[in-house]
């Protein structure tokens, strides 16, 4: 067994913020996890915040779901199946932070319509499905133009960045806007978990 209340204590010592679940339904991405069961009891171990990243065909079927195992924020793809606004309604409905997800080949226009009716966007760096891989350079101009649409429409959302983020790479989306970092692989192979946190952060890292 996971020894989880322990192992959240030292992320939240390291000065991680949040917690980033992602859950694949093998349909959307051919990968499968699932992701409520160890939502809930990550949820009865700490209070730290839970950000539940969707990547699956229809998620507004889910959204009940995460809410009652305990998530925070949820974001969903902008490319999946469901209706996008509808989504981000029924989330914020039951008490959760709205987002939507975007993959690397998707442009950031498709979201702009969106940005009202939300907290976060999350730019994928990578293509969304496995941890490890390497940055997508060609995504730092995505994150410009979403954080100029935001500014432009004065709106106060989050960007959040998923995939290859490490302490070069930190530096680049932040200047191009980002200011939610999320980070895997970087932080759990790092020998001190602590250190490379804060080499990453600018204000909030899950
Ligand atoms: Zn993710």
């Amino acid at each position: 067994m996971l020894h989880l209340g322990s192992e959240i204590k030292k992320l939240e010592t390291s000065g991680i913020d949040m917690l980033h679940f992602d859950v694949m339904d093998g349909i959307f991405v051919n990968n499968i996890t699932f992701g409520l069961p160890i939502l809930e009891q990550v949820r009865k171990a700490s209070d730290i915040t839970l950000d539940v990243h969707l990547m699956i065909k229809d998620p507004a079927k889910y959204i009940k779901r995460f809410a009652d195992a305990g998530a925070d924020m949820i974001s969903f793809h902008v490319e999946s199946d469901s209706d996008a606004l509808e989504t981000l309604k029924a989330i914020r409905g039951c008490g959760v932070k709205p987002a939507i997800a975007i993959k690397p080949a998707t442009p950031a226009e498709a979201v702009f319509g969106l940005l009202p009716y939300l907290d976060m966007v999350l730019v994928m760096t990578v293509e969304p499905g496995f941890g490890g891989q390497s940055f997508i350079p060609e995504t730092v101009d995505k994150i410009r133009a979403v954080r100029s649409k935001i500014n432009e429409l004065g709106l106060d959302v989050d960007i959040e960045v998923d995939g290859g983020i490490n302490g070069q790479t930190s530096a680049i989306v932040r200047e191009a806007g980002a200011n939610v970092l999320v980070s895997g692989s970087f932080l759990f192979h790092a020998e001190d978990m602590a250190a490379a946190a804060n080499a990453l952060k600018d204000d909030r890292i899950c």
